[in-house]
């Protein structure tokens, strides 16, 4: 969570942090505050709310200076506030620095500190630290670095700073371990930031930091260490992505941006890789772990939110077309129950960012325990990309949204074409089906396209039921976890509360919720459970709930039930979730703009959760 930028270089600092805050927003957004250094010395400013309040409260002040330090919060520790706002000040005023991440044992070092007279002015966890670092840099007689270096071989918890220190203006110290920071290298100047979106614009030459590395950054001079002091040579990147790719392009949100990006990023997902004319399949990033995973006992897929209803349907299609036992696990659940794992499992974790905290350390202890990881990521680079041993990734292109959308269905296409090579090489597929499900595959995004054409009918459904207080969402088989992400996606968007569960369990306890104000989302497109969902169609009617179904184009029998029909084009039952999500997307969508909600940025949530 919390998104952080920093400038050093010849330009004006205070705007591009400034529009870096903006692009990093959906990282957090209950408060923001900046840095600046100038030859007046440090100013920090700081202001609850979003990035523009904070626009609104300096314009008219002197922002001149060319070395700055931003952040847009995900508070952890302490309420939003201007005070719990970063960046947060030393003891002397000398130092400021800005923090994404929690401090684990902070409590301890506050102690310390308090009784050796330090006296905060925020409930943060940062600020202690930022003290700690003042303290041991007093004690000790050293400079930043060394005192840095000090303080972090004590702090507990996962970090990216950024310090700047106004007796030496011309140098930014970053450190990172668990929360992601990447490093624009322009020509005499530097970049810093959460992720690529910022810099984008000005360089496309990066660093990833790794974890326990700290940076010592100059206008003109990069210097990365380990944690012992030792230098590291800075690996520097090409980025691939646009300045086009992380704007909205003329759309109202990015949300809807990325809904109707979906044929281009599913293609994306797919080109280079499945070539149905000659049946063939690459995944270059597996390729030379395809026997282990063809060879593994079980596969586990560890994902949080979104991604975890990715994986849900991935153990339907992996167990269907492999034959071996998948579980689904919640990462936040897998790190900390000591699992049973170990060689021959391997682990798939799914993730957007890529940094997800809780997914992130439960694949580092999966594979310290000899698993094999397989990473399936949309951000390039990533830690988790990074820490796992082959992988796939989503390329469904920057995804803005805090609600998920396009990597939703680019983590469908991949897990997919996961599911079909090592069925390939396990030889538990026909030629047959292979090539069916190749075709299809191909097919998809043009379906997609088609699926779209919908929005208007999904806008005014969405304006009928726009007013109820609850949704109940219900599917099977295939369609099972997609009714789960169409509640998350009403409850992130709109504020409803929603529940997803399998059609045939509701009659276990959601059916006493039923009457005829519930609005009850069927995902009934044709497939192998077709006739019992049916019944249930059956079950909520004749208790008069409002039956909203998603069905396969041509349903000749629900449409006589239901009181509203979406139909979404035919596809096999394994690829069908790519097309039935997406009325389910664009109906959050519209219900949370019909009741005046900022989508983009729902209120408590941020995009990217780099802390557990
Ligand atoms: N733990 C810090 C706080 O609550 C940083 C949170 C963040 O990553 O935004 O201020």
């Amino acid at each position: 969570m919390c998104g952080i930028v920093a400038y050093i270089g010849q330009r004006e600092a205070y705007p591009i942090v400034l529009k870096g805050l903006k692009r990093l927003e959906y990282r957090g957004y209950d408060s923001a505050g900046v840095a600046l250094l100038n030859g007046n010395g440090l100013k920090v400013y700081k202001k609850k709310g979003k990035v523009a309040e904070l626009e609104d409260h300096l314009s008219g002040k002197d922002v001149g200076s060319h070395v700055a330090i931003g952040h847009t919060r995900w508070a952890t520790h302490g309420e939003p506030s201007d005070r719990n706002s970063h960046p947060h000040s030393s003891g002397n005023g000398k130092l400021a620095m800005i923090h994404n991440g929690i401090i684990e044992n902070y409590s301890l070092l506050k102690q310390e500190l308090l009784k050796k007279g330090h006296v905060f002015n925020s409930d943060t966890d940062t600020e202690v630290l930022i003290h700690f670092i003042e303290e041991i840099q007093s004690s000790n007689q050293c400079g930043l670095e060394e005192a840095l270096r000090i303080a972090l071989k004590r702090v507990v918890g996962a970090y990216v700073i950024v310090l700047v220190d106004e007796d030496n203006p011309d140098t930014l110290i970053a450190a990172r371990k668990g929360s992601p920071l990447v490093i624009g290298v322009g020509k005499g100047e530097h970049f810093l930031a959460s992720d690529a979106s910022p810099i984008v614009e000005y360089t496309k030459e990066v660093v990833f930091v790794n974890d326990y590395e700290i940076a010592i950054i100059k206008a003109d001079e990069l210097i990365l260490k380990n944690i012992s002091n030792e230098r590291q040579t800075p690996y520097i990147q090409k980025l691939d992505i646009e300045l086009a790719a992380i704007e909205k392009s003329g759309y109202d949100h990015f949300m809807l941006k990325e809904i109707f990006e979906q044929p281009q990023t599913i293609f994306d997902s797919l080109r280079g890789r499945l070539d149905a004319k000659s049946g063939t399949l690459t995944l270059g990033g597996i390729r030379e772990h395809a026997a282990i995973l063809s060879q593994a006992k079980r596969i586990i897929i560890v994902a949080c939110g979104t991604s975890w209803h990715a994986g849900l349907v991935a153990e339907y299609m992996i167990e269907e077309l492999c034959r071996v036992p998948v579980e689904v696990e919640y990462a936040s659940e897998f790190r900390y129950r000591n699992p049973v794992v170990g060689e021959g499992d391997v682990i798939i974790a799914v993730s957007q960012s890529g940094e997800t905290a809780d997914t992130l350390v439960a694949i580092e202890s999966a594979k310290q325990k000899g698993a094999i990881i397989l990473g399936v990521c949309n951000v390039v680079g990533s830690s988790i990309a990074r820490l796992s041993h082959a992988g796939a990734y989503t390329h469904a292109g920057p995804e803005i949204g805090v609600a998920s959308t396009k990597a939703f269905t680019a983590q469908l296409a991949v897990l997919c074409m996961i599911g079909l090579k090592v069925a390939q090489e396990k030889g538990t597929i026909t030629q047959q089906r292979f090539q069916h499900l190749l075709d299809e595959l191909d097919a998809i995004s043009e379906k997609v396209a088609t699926t779209l054409k919908l929005n208007d009918q999904v806008k005014q459904i969405a304006d009928k039921y726009k007013d109820a207080r609850d949704f109940l969402y219900l599917g099977r088989g295939y369609n099972f976890p997609v009714a789960l992400e169409g509640a998350l996606k009403l409850k992130e968007i709109s504020y409803i509360h929603a529940e997803g569960y399998p059609a045939a369990e509701m009659k276990h306890g959601p059916i006493a919720l039923v009457d005829e104000n519930l609005p009850v989302v069927f995902v009934a497109t044709r497939d192998s459970y077709y006739e019992k969902v049916v019944s249930n169609i059956q079950e909520i009617k004749a208790r008069k709930g409002k039956v909203i179904a998603v069905v396969t184009e041509g349903d000749q029998t629900i449409p006589g039930m239901a009181d509203d029909v979406i139909e979404v084009p035919a596809a096999d039952e394994l690829i069908a979730p790519i097309l039935s999500v997406i009325p389910l997307q664009l109906l959050a969508y519209h219900i949370g703009v019909l009741k005046g909600f900022d989508v983009d940025k729902p209120r408590n949530l941020a995009k990217s959760v780099t802390v557990e």
